[in-house]
């Protein structure tokens, strides 16, 4: 039976750039993933030419000078620049809070302006408070951009996406909410930003390609759990908790539902992303996936367009593990397996399951890039 160098369990972005590392360097690996497809969640399903994102709206951003050098060494990225709006009882907003946002809230026109109506506000919040500190998000989100903010942009939204009202909320969630006194609409403050020309598969095959993959093999159900007898080494990017069989109790996660749906016009909200700001609207947001691959004029070339609104759902078995709980019982819990996990001989855990880390793309290619020994 040959022995490869590594058997890699996940054919996501951290086994992916993993695979790609270990090749060059002369390495043998053979990739095994149980979903359908190679990707992870970055996988993008093309319905009618357009990648639509599957498993939630990934948009690439970082500061890395390196990491960006090496993706775009492997493939092209386009000028997509996050800008979501909101959408608050039938009215639009842009996102982040900047000028755009005051002016469509106040009709304020110079950043002084601005400035005036928000302190004001967040004194109206203050003052509230008697003295005490803010002791809810509710409270801390009012002291740090007042009423108007909070109760069109932020309250329906955040109470929507916890499945919790802003009063039953921890204030250090948001410690900082940032407010741009400058009309720029660009959601992230990295200096690089983009999605593969053609989606995300692109990216991925560019960093399989010469690396064996099997898909719909999951590693607890085949023969490759005892692992040693098909490599020198393992690379495991699975559910920490279950790697051990879950022994000390099963690891909490967040979730959401992707209602995706084909829509017969050309262009359906003008934007990539649209947020639903109100407590009465079920879902959190609209993604219309053609406006990450195509613009201007491009969008009208195709007479059809794909849309998806996404609910916050809570997590039971068999969903689809989105967003580490990281709260003290599930870190102390986690702790207890990252414990196991030193003791496992030949073994590397990466990526946000096996870490039970949430991680944006950038830093996991820049965690897998700084592994100096392959
Ligand atoms: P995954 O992509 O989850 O890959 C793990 C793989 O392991 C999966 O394919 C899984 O099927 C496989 N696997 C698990 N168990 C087994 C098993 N037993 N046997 C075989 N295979 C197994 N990042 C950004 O930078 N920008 C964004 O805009 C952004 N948006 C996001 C939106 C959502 C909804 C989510 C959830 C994440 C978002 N991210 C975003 C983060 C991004 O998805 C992650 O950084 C990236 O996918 C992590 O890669 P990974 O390889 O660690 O995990
Ligand atoms: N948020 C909000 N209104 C919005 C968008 C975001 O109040 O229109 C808050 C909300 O509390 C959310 C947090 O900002 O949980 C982070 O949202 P973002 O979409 O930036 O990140 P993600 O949900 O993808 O982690």
């Amino acid at each position: 039976m040959r022995k490869y160098d590594y058997l890699i369990v996940g054919a996501g972005l951290f086994g992916a750039t993993f695979a790609y590392r270990a090749h060059q360097a002369g390495k043998t690996c053979l990739v095994i993933d149980k979903r359908a497809h190679r990707g992870g969640n970055v996988y993008c399903e093309d319905m009618a030419g357009i990648p639509v994102h599957k498993y939630g709206a990934h948009i690439f951003h970082t500061s890395n000078k390196e990491v960006w050098a090496f993706v775009n060494n492997l493939v092209e990225f386009n000028r997509y620049t996050n800008s979501p709006v909101a959408n608050y009882k039938g009215k639009l907003y842009n996102l982040p809070f900047n000028m755009n946002t005051f002016n469509a809230l106040w009709g304020v026109k110079t950043p002084d302006e601005a400035m005036v109506e928000i302190e004001r506000q967040k004194a109206e919040a203050v003052a509230a408070l008697n003295g005490r500190e803010p002791a809810n998000l509710e409270e801390q989100a009012l002291t740090l951009v007042g009423k108007d903010i909070f109760e069109k942009l932020i309250k329906g939204y955040t109470e929507k996406q916890w499945g919790r009202s802003c009063k039953e909320l921890p204030a250090f969630i948001i410690r900082r909410l940032p407010v741009r006194l400058v009309f720029d609409n660009n959601y992230f403050n990295d200096k690089y930003q983009g999605i593969p020309i053609g989606g995300y598969n692109k990216l991925i095959d560019a960093l399989l390609e010469g690396v064996q993959t099997k898909t719909d093999t999951d590693f607890f159900h085949s023969p490759y759990k005892n692992w040693q007898n098909y490599a020198h080494k393992l690379v495991y990017t699975g559910a920490l908790d279950e790697y051990f069989h879950y022994q000390y109790g099963h690891l909490d996660w967040r979730t959401v539902s992707f209602e995706t749906e084909f829509i017969p016009q050309a262009n359906y909200q003008g934007n990539a992303v649209v947020n639903y700001t109100e407590r009465d609207i079920p879902y959190t947001r609209i993604i219309e996936h053609k406006h990450f691959e195509f613009f201007g004029a491009e969008v009208y070339e195709n007479p059809v367009t794909v849309i998806s609104r996404e609910y916050p759902t809570e997590y039971q078995d068999g969903m689809e593990p989105y967003y580490p709980i990281n709260d003290a019982k599930n870190n102390e819990l986690a702790d207890k397996y990252r414990a196991l996990a030193t003791q496992e001989k030949n073994v590397i855990f990466g990526g946000r399951l096996a870490e039970y880390r949430y991680y944006d793309m950038a830093p996991i290619i820049e965690k897998v890039l700084a592994i100096k020994e392959l």
